[in-house]
């Protein structure tokens, strides 16, 4: 299919009622910032005429979407601001060590495919300490703060051909399954637990031709074309294959099917309605009764679903709280969806660290207080479909942040 060159979107719809302004959750906490109106719509009739009104401090713009939740017009505000920063806030910008940070942090490829080894529990070790904390923070400006996701020494693509590529052909229906990074470096129970709750459903699993990063973490620190080369791989892998392609991140799946289109200019009108996350494919199925799912009798867990900047985007929260709903023995309450300030690996730069914390700190104390209320008379966790979300709450409140298809798939009854 023809790529587009990235445009300016459709910034003359917008009406100039701010409300944009009021959901920002940057704009909140940094004065630099100019917000979404200014950055987005405001700032691109300026950018047109002339690439030097560009500003450099649309680089904390978290790219959450928010803005876009909240126009009654439709402008594609952070998509704007994307494609401005790609357009004129380009890579030659990101120099010496910063430079070498951006890269390290967006290529999960290279890094997990390096990590995700019998190495793993050694490099986990050694960045737990003190002493590699400090040199990170020194010298490539990590934060000193975070704590890092710790690798698998098994990637789950390996895993899922030695113990379960067999069992699948058993299945005369199927679904693809896009792993995502997270899934495959880091926790592979993750995919495990995928392919246990789709068998459950009666589909077998296939793993797509080639996989690569969605590459939203590329785009996001300055490294678009590297992204857009992802996405033509990707999107032709998903051309190959029959049926849903189904995912458990919201990062992810938002990056497929909005940001390959309108950021990086990769048309997926063919196939974006196939992608989608497990639980927008699982609901109404089991909604209209093809699919059952037997849940144990025995499960108890108290529940705070916390929805990611992306799956409220997606506007998908409520097909896997409808699930949640179905499971006997899980109490459920329903966060504020405040952002969680992280942003991917925005948080994790020295520089950005303390807007990270201050931004989620409204939803680290809504999550303390339902902890608090929820008391100990089952064990308490956060769900969400994010994982740098997890990675965020997790490091900042201490609670376990699990994704819900890894609750229903402990959920389930496996007899
Ligand atoms: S995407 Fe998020 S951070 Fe960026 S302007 Fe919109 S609301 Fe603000
Ligand atoms: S919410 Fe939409 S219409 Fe209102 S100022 Fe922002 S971009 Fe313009």
């Amino acid at each position: 299919m023809q790529e587009k060159s990235i445009s300016t979107a459709n910034l003359e719809q917008c009406l100039k009622c701010n409300l944009c302004t009021l959901v920002c959750p940057m704009l909140a906490v940094n004065e630099q910032y100019p917000g979404p109106k200014k950055a987005g719509p405001d700032g691109e009739r300026y950018r047109i005429k002339d690439p030097e009104y560009y500003d450099y401090a649309l680089k904390y713009c978290l790219n959450c979407k928010r803005c876009e939740v909240a126009c009654p017009s439709g402008v594609k505000i952070g998509d704007m601001i994307q494609t401005a920063r790609i357009k004129y806030g380009s890579q030659s910008k990101i120099r010496g060590l910063h430079g070498l940070r951006d890269w390290t942090l967006a290529s999960t490829d290279f890094v997990g495919g390096m990590t995700a080894s019998p190495i793993a529990p050694v490099a986990n070790a050694v960045l737990k300490t003190g002493v590699a904390k400090a040199v990170l923070h020194g010298t490539l400006g990590v934060d000193r703060h975070r704590t890092f996701p710790a690798y698998s020494s098994e990637k789950f693509e390996n895993w899922f051909r030695k113990e379960a590529l067999e069992a699948q052909a058993g299945f005369e229906k199927k679904v693809s399954f896009f792993h995502g990074c997270y899934a495959n470096y880091n926790y592979p129970q993750l995919g495990k637990d995928f392919v246990k709750v789709v068998n459950a459903a009666g589909y077998g699993v296939e793993l797509l031709e080639r996989e690569k990063c969605c590459g939203i973490a590329l785009m996001s620190n300055g490294f678009a074309a590297k992204a857009a080369k992802q996405g033509r791989i990707n999107l032709e892998s998903i051309r190959k294959a029959a049926g849903p392609v189904l995912t458990v991140s919201s990062s992810c799946t938002h990056m497929m099917r909005e940001e390959y289109p309108e950021v990086l200019g990769l048309p997926n009108e063919d196939v974006k309605d196939r992608i989608m996350l497990l639980s927008r494919w699982l609901y109404p199925r089991l909604e209209s009764g093809e699919v059952k799912l037997n849940f144990r009798k025995d499960f108890h867990m108290k529940v705070a679903y916390h929805t990611s900047c992306h799956m409220q985007r997606m506007g998908w929260q409520e097909f896997t709280l409808g699930i949640l709903r179905k499971i006997p023995g899980l109490e459920l309450t329903v966060l504020e969806p405040y952002c969680c300030g992280i942003s991917g690996t925005f948080g994790f730069k020295k520089e950005n660290y303390g807007y990270s914390q201050k931004i989620g700190e409204l939803l680290f104390s809504e999550i303390r207080e339902a902890k608090a209320k929820a008391g100990d008379s089952a064990p308490f966790v956060v769900a969400t479909e994010c994982e740098t979300c997890k990675w965020q709450i997790e490091m900042s409140t201490g609670i376990t942040v699990m994704n819900p298809v890894s609750i229903i798939a402990q959920a389930l009854d496996s007899e």
